[in-house]
């Protein structure tokens, strides 16, 4: 059963916009190309998630950096074992985790291939750390905050980054250059929502099935919090994505 903050409404919210995300992303099938569910955090996510795996979804995400730590522990331990095999699961520090903070994850990921990826676990000044620990350590990272703005991802990649590049169409600038930078260039990449209009969603979509790595869920599956009534603080709403 859903929490309060999990009612059926949300539920069906975002069943039905990953039916549309999958109708727009055109001859790829679902099970390519799903898109990735917000988890509440705290215990909450244990059973959140399971409704949302019976409609068919498969890649989840959990904001790690806002309880303390050896609570969000133990709540993704329980997750992890709960999760079946073929799920994934992100891990979102928003970049605001210490670096003693993301070397703990990164080790308490190591061992659990479900685990799909730390994402911006460090803040974006703290690149080459960021690249350090994706070399020491097998679960990938991904960057977001680092690589809002296309200057900024390609400054990324130029300066090494090879791990996961998350893209928001949204903010990120000129579509034609952000396609250009990709074709150009073999980056993981992962299409993700950020405040857009609906024909801002659809052309994101659109440049996620062109440009985005296929064996990747995209990030368009947090609008269920959109209709929550709690969400009103904007800072709080940023979070989520
Ligand atoms: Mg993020």
């Amino acid at each position: 059963m859903a929490s309060e903050k999990w009612g059926r409404d949300a539920i069906n919210r975002v069943c039905t916009i990953n039916r549309v995300c999958t109708e727009q992303v055109g001859n790829r099938k679902r099970d390519q190309i799903g898109c990735c569910v917000l988890l509440p955090t705290g215990k909450a996510a244990l059973q959140a998630w399971q409704e949302f795996w019976q409609r068919g979804d498969r890649t989840f995400k959990l904001k790690i950096g806002v309880e303390a730590f050896e609570e969000e522990l133990r709540v993704f331990e329980a997750l992890v074992s709960e999760l079946p095999t073929i799920a994934r699961l992100r891990l979102d520090g928003n970049g605001g985790l210490s670096v003693q903070q993301a070397i703990a994850w990164l080790e308490a990921c190591q061992h659990i291939p479900k685990v799909e990826f730390l994402e911006q676990p460090l803040p974006p000044e703290q690149f080459d750390t960021m690249r350090q620990l994706a070399e020491q350590y097998p679960t990938a990272i991904a960057l977001d905050e680092s690589v809002a703005t296309l200057a900024q991802l390609q400054k990324c990649y130029h300066n090494g980054w090879r791990g996961v590049f998350v893209i928001k169409p949204a903010i990120a600038g000129s579509p034609s250059q952000l396609r250009q930078f990709c074709r150009n260039h073999a980056i993981d990449a992962v299409f993700s929502s950020a405040f857009e209009t609906a024909i801002g969603r659809q052309a994101g979509l659109k440049l996620a099935a062109e440009l985005g790595n296929c064996d990747r869920a995209i990030g368009y599956g947090t609008t269920h919090w959109f209709d929550q009534g709690e969400m009103e603080d904007f800072d709080q709403l940023w979070q989520t994505l």
